[in-house]
C-alpha cells in the first residue's frame, strides 16, 4: 500500500490542503479501479469504506491491477462536517471535469478530475450517502450521446453485479448540471465507466451501510479478477426484483405550506397512486396537508427532517421506465 495526497491549494496560514491518495497495485497489470468518497463533507460512511477496503486489500493482496482510493475528497468541508466545500460554499459534485483557472471548487475538481482521468481507468466508483432513511442503490447517469451506447451496457452490467437496487437519473428533468458530478464528467467526457453508490445517511458511519458498500465493491474486484473469485456473488438481502429499469423521481414531493412532517411510508415501500405518503401537521395536531403518491412507485428515501418549509423536497421516489436512457439532448432547465 502507498500513501500519496493530491495537494489542493495552500492556506492562509500557508498549510497545504491535500486529499490523501491511498494505491494499492499488484505486480500483474491489470484493470485500473478507483473508489472515491466524501465529496459531500458530511457523507463519512463512504470514507470508512475506503478505509475497510484498504484493510482488506493490505491482508489479501489485489490479484493483478491497481486500486487507488480517496477516503476524502473534500477535506475541508469534512473536517466542518459540511456537504459544501466551505471556502465559498461550493458543491464539488456540481464543479466538475472542473477548470484549473475557475472557482475553488472548479480547481479543486479539476485536481480530482485530471488525476484519475491521467490513470485511463477502467472503473470508478464514487461513494454518496442519501438519507437515513433510504435503501441502498446504484445511481446511474444518464449518458448523453448516442455513439456511447456500448456505455450504457457496461453500467447495466456492473449494476446488476452490484447485489443492490440501481436507478438511472430521470431522462425527463435532467438538467444542465447533473453533467457536471463527478461521474457525469467520466462517463459522458472522459468515457470512463463511472456511477455512484447511495449508503445510506450522513453525518454518523453506518456499519450496515459501510458493509453493503464493501460488499458491493468486492463483487466489482472479484468480477475483474483482481481479487479472489466471490461465488455467487454478494446480494443484498433486501434487495428488491425491479424490472427492467426504474428512474428515479425527484421534486414531485413538496408540500405547499410550512409543518411538522410525519411520514406514513418506509424506504422500500411500494406504493399505489393515491397512498398517503406523509401527514403535515401544525402544531395542534390538526393535519394541513396529506402529501399523496402521483403515481404507482418506489420510495427510495426521505429527507432527514421533522419540519419542513413550503417547496421542500421531501420524499425520493423511482418508477419503472420505458426509456430509462433516452439519448436526448439536455433539456433546459425550467425550473
Ligand atoms: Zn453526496
Amino acid at each position: 500500500m502507498k500513501k500519496e495526497y493530491i495537494s489542493i491549494f495552500k492556506s492562509v496560514d500557508f498549510a497545504r490542503r491535500k486529499i490523501p491518495l491511498i494505491i494499492q497495485e499488484s505486480q500483474e497489470p491489470g484493470p485500473i479501479v478507483w473508489v472515491v468518497a466524501a465529496i459531500h463533507g458530511d457523507e463519512v460512511t463512504g470514507t470508512e469504506i475506503v478505509l475497510r477496503l484498504n484493510r482488506f486489500l493490505n491482508r489479501t493482496p489485489l490479484l493483478k491491477g491497481k486500486v487507488y482510493s480517496l477516503p476524502i475528497m473534500n477535506p475541508t468541508g469534512y473536517e466542518q462536517i459540511n456537504r459544501y466545500e466551505p471556502s465559498g460554499s461550493y458543491d464539488l459534485n456540481r464543479c466538475f471535469p472542473g477548470n484549473p483557472k475557475g472557482n475553488t471548487g472548479e480547481r479543486i475538481a479539476y485536481k480530482i478530475y485530471s488525476k484519475i482521468v491521467k490513470t485511463k481507468p477502467s472503473l470508478v466508483i464514487d461513494l454518496h450517502t442519501d438519507s437515513m432513511e433510504s435503501i441502498p442503490y446504484v445511481y446511474l447517469d444518464q449518458v448523453l450521446d448516442e455513439k456511447d451506447a456500448p456505455m450504457v451496457k457496461t453500467l447495466l452490467d456492473y449494476s446488476e453485479l452490484s447485489g443492490i437496487n440501481y436507478f438511472v437519473e430521470n431522462s425527463e428533468t435532467y438538467s444542465e448540471e447533473l453533467k457536471d458530478t463527478i461521474t457525469g464528467a467520466l462517463v459522458n467526457i472522459a468515457k470512463v465507466p463511472s456511477f455512484t453508490l447511495e449508503l445510506g445517511g450522513p453525518l454518523v458511519v453506518s456499519n450496515k451501510f459501510v458493509e453493503i458498500g464493501l460488499n458491493s465493491v468486492k463483487n466489482f474486484l472479484s468480477h475483474l479478477d483482481m481479487i479472489q473469485p466471490i461465488n455467487p456473488a454478494w446480494q443484498y438481502q433486501y434487495k428488491l426484483n425491479l424490472n427492467p429499469v426504474y428512474e428515479t423521481v425527484w421534486n414531485r414531493y413538496t408540500p405547499d405550506y410550512a409543518g411538522i412532517v410525519e411520514y406514513k411510508v418506509r424506504a422500500g415501500d411500494m406504493v399505489k397512486k393515491g397512498d398517503i405518503l406523509a401527514r403535515i401537521k401544525n402544531l395542534f395536531d390538526n393535519t394541513i396537508q396529506l402529501i399523496k403518491a402521483k403515481e404507482d412507485s418506489l420510495i427510495i428515501s426521505y429527507a432527514d427532517q421533522s419540519i419542513c418549509f413550503p417547496g421542500d423536497e421531501l420524499i425520493m421516489t423511482a418508477r419503472h421506465s420505458h426509456r430509462a436512457f433516452k439519448f436526448t439532448k439536455i433539456a433546459a432547465p425550467s425550473d
